[in-house]
């Protein structure tokens, strides 16, 4: 018997992982994601599977992000029935991530089909509302730190990655194999999640190399402090702090650096409001008594779990008045880019007013509307028509929930028994650049696997 791994995405790109694992009559997909960015990229969501979807056994879902679950209903629309073996955390994330991609998909093909841009003669969604739901029946519960058999000799083994609420690599060991999945990995030191843990090694070991190529800014004793004296001249101006963000996890990370600062009296106490129907679900999940295990033991109540000073805002007319907030304000709404959601609405009003302040606190990606604000575009189009941009606008990429290349080298050197052969995933640049370090100072073979390569693995 052979165990041989076919790379079916993040292979030189960061979106889209998929990785067919099989081994006798089973076939194992490890994560389920959509390609996203490029339109070049998203296209392959829409190629044939390589293999019949009918055919996979079983799906292993290593955290909920899009680019790791988006593709999981395609899946299941085209024939897939096995199990969903998840985390508690990613099954529930993966409800609201899911729920959430299946409407954007019916609002495109509606807009397609509206607007006869399409190619297609009816525009389907690549999947919909009701093969997400169908999706999430399929889910079964596998917890973190414990062997799980899946029968012909298959074990899984989940290890706790600090990346977002439910992430974990993944072992799955087979009849004649042993291999790790990293999942994305976070830093070592994730502000509102349970430290991260290192899984037995294995002979190969696939590691997430998003940010292989770079380097965070360490924290210090006042972190963020750039982003903290905006917030003060902002409020004393009589302003209003509009943060970008994305719903999942970076919403907790924020609201917890927010109310540090409050209680360390660094900023004023003002209102703070999530706007995001998505972030508000995400909050609830992270704010489950029975998550409490998985955050961080030093959080204390009033920096997440119990805020008096956060309103969450859910219904469109709520929306529409924070555009006029009573007194100064800080609001978190999505998207990170500012590609759509509520987010748009608020630049519009808020942009053309200089006591604003538009804080960003992620990658903004090429051309979207966060990468225009950042590089200093004076005028902005939203909706057909230009608005002046007079409020200050600001990027803190302290927020990064990616461990950074000497995280992910402290990570791979923990693994015991070392890995004969690493396979640097989930990375554009940073791949080659830490296949290169891994080689240099682990001495192990590494290498940036292709689209569609195939290989064989061994005990
Ligand atoms: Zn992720």
């Amino acid at each position: 018997m052979t165990t041989t791994l076919t790379f079916l995405g993040a292979a030189g790109t960061v979106t889209g992982s998929k990785y067919l694992l099989e081994t006798g009559k089973r076939r194992l997909l490890i994560d389920a994601g959509q390609f996203q960015g490029d339109k070049d990229l998203r296209l392959l969501n829409w190629e044939p599977f390589p293999v019949s979807p009918s055919s996979i056994t079983d799906v292993l879902l290593t955290h909920a992000h899009l680019d790791h679950v988006g593709y999981l209903p395609r899946l299941v629309k085209q024939g897939f029935r096995g199990p969903v073996w998840a985390t508690d955390g990613t099954q529930q994330l993966s409800e609201i991530v899911l729920a959430d991609a299946a409407k954007l998909q019916e609002q495109d093909a509606k807009n397609a089909a509206k607007g006869g841009y399409s190619r297609h003669e009816s525009p389907e969604p690549l999947f919909d509302s009701e093969d997400a739901e169908k999706a999430m029946k399929l889910f079964r519960f596998a917890d973190f730190d414990k062997d799980i058999s899946l029968g012909d000799g298959i074990t899984i083994h989940l290890t706790r990655t600090a990346h977002i609420l439910g992430s974990a690599s993944i072992r799955v060991t087979t009849p004649d194999a042993e291999v790790v999945f990293s999942g994305d990995l976070g830093r070592h030191d994730h502000p509102v999640l349970r430290p991260r843990e290192i899984p037995e090694g294995a002979p190969t070991v696939l590691v997430e190399s998003t940010y292989g190529d770079r380097e965070h800014p360490e924290w210090d004793e006042e972190p963020h402090e750039e982003f903290a004296d905006a917030i003060r001249r902002t409020i004393a101006r009589k302003g209003n702090v509009l943060i970008p963000a994305f719903a999942v996890d970076r919403t907790e990370v924020l609201l917890r650096t927010l109310n540090q600062m409050r209680d360390a009296g660094r900023i004023p106490d003002v209102p703070i409001y999530i706007n995001s129907p998505m972030g508000v679900k995400a909050l609830d999940v992270y704010q489950d008594p029975l998550q409490r295990d998985e955050l961080r033991e030093d959080l204390r109540d009033s920096e997440l779990l119990d805020m008096t000073n956060v309103h969450e805002v859910t219904s469109t007319e709520e929306s529409m008045q924070l555009n006029h907030p009573n007194q100064p304000s800080i609001i978190i709404s999505s998207s990170g880019m500012a590609t759509g959601g509520r987010v748009v609405h608020h630049l519009e009003h808020m942009l053309p007013d200089p006591r604003n302040t538009v804080v960003f606190t992620g990658y903004q990606a090429a051309g979207t509307r966060g990468s225009r604000l950042i590089g200093g575009e004076t005028e902005l189009k939203m909706y057909g028509r230009y608005i002046p941009v007079r409020a200050e606008v600001l990027l803190d990429d302290g927020f990064s929930v990616h461990a950074d290349a000497s995280d992910l080298m402290d990570w791979l050197k923990a693994l015991d028994p070392q890995p004969k052969i690493v396979f640097c995933v989930h990375g554009e640049k940073g791949a080659p650049v830490l296949a290169k370090r891994i080689r240099e100072e682990l001495g192990i073979m590494a290498v940036v696997p292709k689209y569609k390569e195939r290989v064989v693995l061994s005990k």
